[in-house]
């Protein structure tokens, strides 16, 4: 979906100026993307018509940089089309009782382990109920993942009846003084009644304070379905998406929400237990535009950045005075921050070009050493380093001319990068992460 929408966006780019024409065309590129991965026509057509209506509106027709204002545009309808906020999660109670409902191999045992482990590091105490009572592997897979986590499991290796072993496990939590309780219960391949009515007699005699739906989002066109035909049931009050690790399609998180209206409460990438994440409007659409995901790279990149400092390389990207000295600091920054490759891959833009690149956290050794070689004032002001300085830079570095001028070139246009960068809001949004 990503390539779709960045190939409508690359029609506009370059246009002084918008037209009726060119939004009509890019908007049909965006339709079309969004049924390519598996988008409801209807919903992709009437998200298409919104965003048609405001990007014709005056503005976009006037103003200075069109496809950046149609990608904001579309930006802001998937937002609201996921939802716009972040979505409450309420594990409450004495004990709060969560449902976990979905089909089977959608990720529902996976992803209670996953919750329980989440709302442990919270300071809570969970207990995970094992009432798939059909598959015996089923319990023996969520007895492996709660020792795993250290959690404990509420199991009824005797009883067929998912309804006692709920109301059991209810009991026994509260006399141990555990606060949440995690209900993961049996699915079938597909929809069927008997599985239906099963988890809505859970549902009756527990009464949930959360019922989360359970969809494994690599089932494209088929998540919504199953989403709807479970809500109709249950009228849970969440959706989890999991499988986002492997090569999925953004359909699923599209329409779901917009055909039951529930709100994506949870995401789910990868079989590790500490991979869960809250569902933010936002990201995902910043994700699903190519635009990095700004908002967790900042996360990040705060626990490390010293603010003060952040706000003096700030004013300094702004004037356009970023220099190597910068750079070696951020240099030393990104490699303090963790596996570099992860790091850019967050950056806008970068993620899907070294894709296939191995990058090694030690690849900027050699740059490091050229920088080293320079004076205090050629770090501080690079347009004085001419040929002799480069000739003097290589031969302190070990480099020859060549890479020392390829460096050269690409800090200028790094630079160039960062004044770009900096006339769009979220130039600002990440002071210095251009490095
Ligand atoms: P359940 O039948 O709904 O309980 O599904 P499970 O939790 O047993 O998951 C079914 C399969 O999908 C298992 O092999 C899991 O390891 C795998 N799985 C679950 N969640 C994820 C995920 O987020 N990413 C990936 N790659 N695999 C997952
Ligand atoms: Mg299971």
């Amino acid at each position: 979906l990503q390539d779709r929408l960045e190939g409508a966006f690359k029609n506009l780019k370059g246009e002084a100026k918008i037209t009726e024409l060119n939004i009509a065309s890019t908007v049909k590129e965006i339709r079309r993307a969004l049924v390519d991965a598996d988008v409801n026509y209807k919903i992709a057509k009437e998200f298409t018509d919104t965003v048609k209506d405001k990007a014709e509106g005056e503005k976009v027709i006037n103003a200075i940089s069109p496809s950046q204002l149609m990608v904001k545009i579309v930006k802001d309808e998937l937002v609201s089309l996921m939802g716009g906020e972040a979505a409450p999660f309420n594990a409450k109670g004495n004990p709060a009782v969560i449902l976990i409902a979905g089909l089977q191999g959608s990720g529902k045992t996976t992803f209670s382990g996953k919750l329980a482990s989440y709302l442990k590091k919270q300071k809570m105490s969970p207990v995970l109920v094992a009432a798939d009572v059909y598959r015996p592997a089923a319990m023996e897979q969520l007895r492996v993942l709660g020792e795993q986590i250290g959690v404990d499991v509420h199991l009824e290796l005797e009883n067929k009846n998912p309804v006692e072993i709920a109301q059991n496990a209810i009991r026994d939590a509260r006399s141990k003084n555990k606060n949440v309780v995690i209900i993961d219960t049996a699915g079938r391949l597909a929809i069927d009644e008997a599985m239906m009515t099963e988890v809505a007699n859970i549902k009756n005699a527990v009464n949930p304070q959360e019922i989360l739906f359970v969809v494994d989002s690599m089932t494209g066109q088929d998540a919504v379905n199953t989403a709807k035909a479970f809500n109709d049931r249950l009228d849970y009050t969440g959706v989890v998406l999991t499988k986002l690790d492997g090569d999925t399609r953004g359909g699923a998180a599209l329409s779901i929400k917009y055909t039951v209206n529930k709100p994506i409460k949870f995401i789910s990438s990868g079989e590790k237990m500490d991979t869960l994440d809250v569902f933010y409007p936002e990201r995902m659409a910043q994700r699903i535009l190519g635009m990095g995901d700004i908002t967790t790279l900042v996360e990040k990149a705060q626990a490390q950045f010293d603010e003060e400092q952040a706000k003096k390389l700030e004013k300094k990207i702004r004037k356009n005075q970023f220099d190597f000295a910068d750079f070696k600091q951020q240099l030393e920054q990104i490699k303090r921050m963790g596996n570099l490759k992860d790091l850019m891959a967050m950056i806008p833009g970068v993620g899907k070009a070294i894709k296939d690149i191995d990058i090694s956290d030690d690849a900027f050794k050699g740059i490091e050493a050229m920088i080293n070689s320079m004076t205090p004032h050629e770090r501080a002001n690079p347009d004085v380093i001419d040929g002799n300085r480069r000739k003097r830079i290589a031969k302190g570095s070990g480099k020859d001319i060549a890479e020392v001028n390829a460096f050269m070139k690409q800090f200028e246009q790094m630079r160039e990068m960062m004044k770009m960068m900096n006339k769009m809001p979220m130039g600002r949004m990440m002071p210095g992460m251009m490095g």
